[in-house]
């Protein structure tokens, strides 16, 4: 299985019916850079920069940020990445950050929320992004916006660091590309006034339909037992999808569901063309975007959208090649 997947590594991802598809990979650890190249990702759609400081004793100093980014930035070669600010607070405490302890913690104050409440947390971080990029590419996304100002607020933080940084004459990122995630189910009836201040979204499947189903997901009790694939989640997906095109957005999806074939070629069905996925499911999503008849998809998902009894995508399970 495994010379399977590496065997498609320089395979580039096209349907049957001939659509290009974007795989791209999420990663977090210096360790995941060594299996990048083995997994044929053609980048990282999602690092999660928290892990850094999850791992450490104290609060990983600037140079220690930018070193790490800088080889992130190195290990991928060329290849896109895009760095998820900080995603702490909550129930992923740093011990050496004082923070009130909370009640619902899912729903706390995590992710930009901490961030745009200790400006000085983010704006050392994106100080040590901005630097490891100096001359190449960035792509930089805030994750749990809620808010159409929380973006805003965060965007000026990043204009804030780059004007520190011109007027110091420090080079600055070849091109700069800043992002929201949509992980708070808020957004998506504020997309209109969201995607204009944006250069992308990335959609975080894992939180957003945490949020829709009100069922943490860390919770086995609860976790599953709602269906990524039925009629709410799809038209939540849909609709995204569709204001993205309209607007030209670029949009991916990097939850875990974008690492499952399945689900994955139900994404593909709804439109998306990128996909971030784990490692692990960076190979199977591939072999089975080669497989798959776009076309065929795009009617079967559309018969459980428009489908009068909630029906699942599920049964698909025993399609051959999901
Ligand atoms: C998500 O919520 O889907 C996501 C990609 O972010 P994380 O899993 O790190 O919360
Ligand atoms: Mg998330």
């Amino acid at each position: 299985r495994h010379a399977e997947f590496v065997a498609l590594r320089d395979t580039p991802a096209i349907t049957r019916d001939g659509v290009r598809v974007t795989v791209l990979a999420n990663a977090g650890l210096v360790v995941d850079l060594d299996t990048l190249d083995e997994t044929g990702a053609e980048g990282i759609g999602l690092f999660r920069t928290e892990f850094q400081f999850m791992v450490s004793e104290e609060l990983p100093r600037l140079q220690a940020q930018t070193d790490l980014y800088r080889r992130v930035l190195d290990a991928a070669g060329g290849r896109p990445v895009t760095f998820r600010t900080l995603d702490v607070g909550g129930d992923k405490v740093l011990p050496y950050l004082e923070v009130e302890r909370e009640e619902n913690p899912a729903l706390g104050r995590r992710a930009i929320r901490l961030g745009l409440d200790r400006p000085g947390l983010l704006r050392l971080q994106l100080r040590a992004l901005l630097s490891a990029a100096a001359g190449r590419e960035l792509r930089v996304m805030f994750p749990m916006i809620a808010t159409v100002d929380e973006f805003r607020a965060a965007r000026a933080l990043m204009d804030a660091e780059c004007e520190w940084a011109e007027r110091r004459g420090k080079t600055l990122p070849a091109s700069l590309r800043v992002g929201a995630m949509i992980e708070a189910p808020s957004l998506l009836w504020h997309l209109d006034a969201l995607l204009p201040l944006t250069d992308f979204v990335s959609i975080g499947t894992n939180d957003l339909f945490q949020y829709m189903y009100a069922a943490d997901r860390t919770n086995p009790l609860v976790s599953d037992r709602y269906d990524p694939l039925s009629p709410p989640t799809l038209r939540a997906l849909q609709d995204i999808q569709r204001q993205c095109a309209e607007t030209e957005t670029p949009v991916s999806v990097c939850g875990e569901l974008a690492g499952r074939p399945l689900e994955a070629m139900v994404l593909l069905a709804l439109g998306y063309t990128r996909l971030s996925a784990p490692a692990g499911g960076v190979g199977p999503v591939k072999r089975m975007i080669l497989s798959l008849d776009l076309a065929a998809a795009r009617r079967g998902v559309a018969g459980l959208l428009g489908a009068p009894r909630p029906r699942s995508a599920m049964r698909w399970r025993l399609w051959p090649g999901s």
